[in-house]
């Protein structure tokens, strides 16, 4: 058994519920076969210059550095221009992806059934780092609004988790102490380290763990049945 019994249980959306890293690489399958001008590339050299700079530019997202806007005009454009494509396509490439990411998302391998167990014996909510616009897309496409309680985006809190704020925020909406509450994620560095540094317990959903990680989370899974024995639900 975990060694805690949560009040409440906040739940990370993207790669712990649902699979955002198929849905982005299909996407940009599809965003691929679009572009002509893309056919001389491989998809596989897309995708990996895609995320090498969208990487980079969430990061000074999350350093307040830059805007949504920009975010999502540089993404393209940089990977195209990497890519010896005309830059200026990104607007259409943008709108493309955002098309066909859409029609991609699906839950994680076994998330949904043990979710449906965990809500139906805890109060529970979610926390995603993410675009409001897109993540209530998301929210309303799976139902999430009659399942949970809460639903914290970073957002409309305007930092993004690590950052402590949302912790605290998301703290605040659920009245109970620090240490009732359970955080279920993907993300050593947004989820683990930033519900651990709010004073929650975590259970960190992954398969390649670290030590420094291991050491960190109060549960390390890669097996929902796991969380659901540990919870004391099966
Ligand atoms: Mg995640």
């Amino acid at each position: 058994m975990l060694n805690t019994n949560p009040k409440f249980i906040y739940f990370d959306l993207d790669d712990t519920l649902l699979n955002h890293k198929k849905a982005e690489e299909n996407g940009l399958k599809d965003v691929h076969s679009y572009f002509e001008e893309l056919h001389e590339v491989p998809s596989e050299q897309l995708i990996n210059t895609y995320h090498h700079i969208n990487k980079g530019l969430w990061e000074e997202y999350g350093r307040g550095e830059i805007d949504r806007h920009i975010l999502h005009r540089r993404r393209f454009e940089e990977t195209f221009i990497e890519l010896g494509i005309r830059g200026e396509l990104y607007s259409e490439a943008g709108k493309v992806y955002m098309s066909y990411y859409r029609t991609h998302w699906e839950w994680v391998e076994g998330a949904k059934e043990a979710f449906d167990v965990i809500r139906s014996n805890y109060n529970v909510g979610i926390i995603t780092n993410g675009f409001a616009e897109t993540q209530w897309m998301k929210i309303d496409q799976f139902g999430f609004r009659d399942m949970v309680s809460q639903i914290v985006i970073s957002e409309e809190v305007g930092v993004m988790k690590p950052h402590s704020k949302i912790f605290d925020y998301s703290t605040d909406c659920v009245g109970c102490d620090r240490s009732e509450i359970l955080y279920v994620g993907d993300s050593f560095a947004s989820d683990v380290k930033g519900g651990k540094a709010a004073g929650w317990k975590v259970a960190w959903f992954t398969s390649s763990p670290t030590k420094e990680g291991e050491e960190l989370a109060d549960l390390v899974f890669d097996d929902w049945r796991l969380l659901l024995k540990m919870l004391g639900i099966i």
